[in-house]
């Protein structure tokens, strides 16, 4: 069976979710206060639906509480955001994801029990300022305040040592989740494992431990 979800808001966030949704083979409802953003995406999305989604009468008459997954990408109208969210709290959607614009609607937003938090301009901002700070860091996602993945490039200076020969783990607190070489992916590589340049490592660990490891072994 599909996955099925609902979006809410069709602004560039919203709208870019329901077209990689569709595109991922689910079934999404694209719901939007403004008419002509809805018109953008009637061929797109499963259905698209003109709606104010503060109005509680109008989410259940859409049979909101049938889908498994709303995200609620409101973003300027903190009001009608936050007001969504509680009345699809309560309706009792089982997984909902919201953008908050700012600290201070997160916290309201996880207040209010929503399951998924996102910030996608602060967030892109980080990634996109370690990628510019490091030629080796590739990417970068943030787990919580002070821990992150990073995807690291291997070049020269660390090629042919093995994950315990460089003592990744106890000299820099960071551990080697997976390593990507060309089109194959080794999850938990052991230890012996000779790393090659060129090869990708995805790390986890502390902001601070990533960034020394990276600039201990690569720079
Ligand atoms: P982006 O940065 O993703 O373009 P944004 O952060 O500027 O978006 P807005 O444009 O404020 O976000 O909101 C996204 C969409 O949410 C808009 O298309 C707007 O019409 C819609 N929206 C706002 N209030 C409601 C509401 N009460 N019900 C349904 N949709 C709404």
């Amino acid at each position: 069976m599909k996955k099925e979800f609902v979006v809410i808001g069709l602004g560039r966030f919203g709208g870019s979710i329901v077209s990689e949704l569709i595109e991922l083979g689910a079934n999404v409802m694209a719901i939007d206060i403004t008419p002509s953003k809805v018109d953008e995406y009637a061929d797109i999305a499963t259905q698209a639906v003109v709606a104010d989604t503060t109005d509680e009468s109008a989410l259940l008459s859409l049979g909101i509480r049938n889908f498994q997954h709303v995200i609620v990408a409101i973003g300027e109208n903190i009001q009608a955001s936050i007001l969504t969210t509680l009345i699809l709290k309560e309706i009792g959607v089982p997984k909902l994801t919201v953008k908050a614009q700012n600290e201070y609607h997160k916290k309201l937003l996880e207040k209010l029990g929503a399951d998924h938090i996102v910030r996608p301009e602060r967030d892109m901002g980080i990634r996109v300022a370690n990628n510019v700070l490091s030629n080796n860091i590739l990417d970068y996602l943030e787990l919580s305040e002070e821990h992150s993945i990073a995807e690291i490039i291997v070049d020269g200076k660390v090629a042919g040592r093995t994950i315990i020969e460089l003592n990744i783990r106890a000299k820099y607190g960071i551990n080697i989740v997976a390593i990507k070489r060309q089109e194959s992916i080794m999850i938990s590589p052991q230890a012996d494992e000779e790393i090659l340049e060129g090869d990708v490592l995805i790390v986890i660990g502390s902001d601070s431990d990533i960034h020394n490891f990276e600039k201990k072994l690569f720079h």
